[in-house]
């Protein structure tokens, strides 16, 4: 998989374990071809009639490199994939794409549990890995929403709820730019607004939380646990699914929080970024707690990946950079993750050594730094 005049040192150190620090479940059930289709890339729609989502980045990747882990030929066509998926089941499929990815620690965010889809227990046990959770922190306060009877006891019971569920977890996410964006008020809100806010929130708690106020103490509420149990917390930023208004996902905007957050040493994490990975980079050179990753991003533009890699690490020290695979529901995109994180980093750093730039001791070193080493370092792994 990797180029033939890759200096032995690099290319160990590329095929080494990978800690994948954010991924979610994917699907224990065998899948018909349209939901298959659903789970390739993030519009969650199925393709316009007469064509098929298979016919995007992602979906040739799937046939090229997933297609040989199924016993296939490369770039088979996708009904004979699918077919082949049928005949071994979705336990051995998931079993041989998670254990071939050669990941050796999931980090799952739990946030989208379901029936369908691997716990991070089972997660490990298909992958042969060991797995961790990254609990989710808009998915603690829905909960909380709909049992509170009060204010006072939505604001008690949520500040407890995250203590309990941080204390078996690696790290916290957050996904407000979602919810309201990522230029929002950096400020810890005051009690009296919160109080009238969650007012408001518990007349009908159903719906999903979009209030600022709300969004900005929750925040506040995971950094005080974040802080007090040293644990990292991760952003989503940059490309997402039709829910997401990407123009306020620009990890820039959040410049005023994260120089908040300075002081507390608290790691933020700033996940997937794309297109603003440049942006990320820079935050992650400037401020000496931001991490970046383009997990997602390198599954979705696939061929395209090995130049975002680069981009990356044009500028942001090599040293805040981590690796995964944002698969959710698919087990190739755990492995397409993986592939395309080990060709991308054998290119640019095979160009980096080739040139002189570097020594193939230090690629070595940056490929295992952002591969494993970073994550466990910043997870206490
Ligand atoms: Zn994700």
């Amino acid at each position: 998989m990797l180029p033939v005049d890759l200096p032995d040192a690099v290319r160990d150190a590329l095929l080494a374990p990978l800690v994948d620090h954010h991924c979610h479940g994917v699907r224990r059930d065998d899948l018909s071809r349209a939901q298959f289709e659903l789970l390739i890339g993030e519009s969650r729609t199925p393709a316009p009639p007469g064509t098929t989502h298979f016919d995007t980045p992602l979906g040739a990747a799937i046939r090229r490199w997933c297609a040989p882990v199924l016993d296939l030929e490369p770039h088979v066509a996708p009904a004979v994939y699918l077919g082949r998926r049928q005949e071994l089941g979705a336990g051995e499929v998931n079993r041989r794409l998670l254990q071939d990815s050669g990941v050796v620690a999931f980090l799952v965010d739990t946030g989208l549990e379901a029936p369908d889809l691997l716990s991070a227990a089972e997660m490990g046990r298909h992958g042969g890995a060991a797995a961790d959770e990254i609990v989710r922190i808009e998915q603690i306060e829905q909960d909380i929403a709909e049992s509170a009877a009060v204010a006072v006891d939505y604001m008690d019971s949520l500040g407890e709820e995250l203590v309990a569920r941080a204390a078996r977890a690696v790290g916290l996410k957050s996904i407000i730019a979602y919810r309201c964006g990522l230029d929002f008020d950096p400020s810890r809100p005051s009690r009296g607004s919160v109080i009238a806010a969650a007012n408001r929130r518990l007349s009908d708690p159903r719906e999903r939380l979009v209030d600022p106020i709300l969004l900005r103490h929750l925040l506040w509420t995971a950094v005080d646990v974040a802080r007090d149990r040293a644990l990292p917390i991760q952003f989503h930023t940059g490309y997402g699914d039709a829910d997401l208004d990407l123009s306020r996902a620009d990890p820039a905007q959040m410049t005023g929080f994260i120089r908040a957050l300075q002081p507390l040493g608290i790691p933020v994490v700033l996940l997937h970024c794309y297109p603003f990975h440049r942006q990320a980079a820079y935050l992650a050179s400037v401020f000496p707690h931001v991490y970046v990753d383009v997990g997602l991003t390198l599954t979705h533009t696939a061929a395209g990946s090995a130049r975002i890699l680069d981009e990356l690490l044009e500028l942001a020290p090599f040293h805040k950079q981590l690796f995964s695979s944002d698969c959710y529901g698919l087990a190739e995109g755990c492995h397409l993750g993986a592939v395309y994180f080990r060709l991308g980093m054998a290119g640019a750093l095979g160009r980096r050594v080739e040139s002189g730039e570097w020594s193939a001791a230090d690629a070595a070193r940056v490929a295992h730094m952002a591969g494993s080493g970073n994550a466990r370092r910043v997870y206490r792994l």
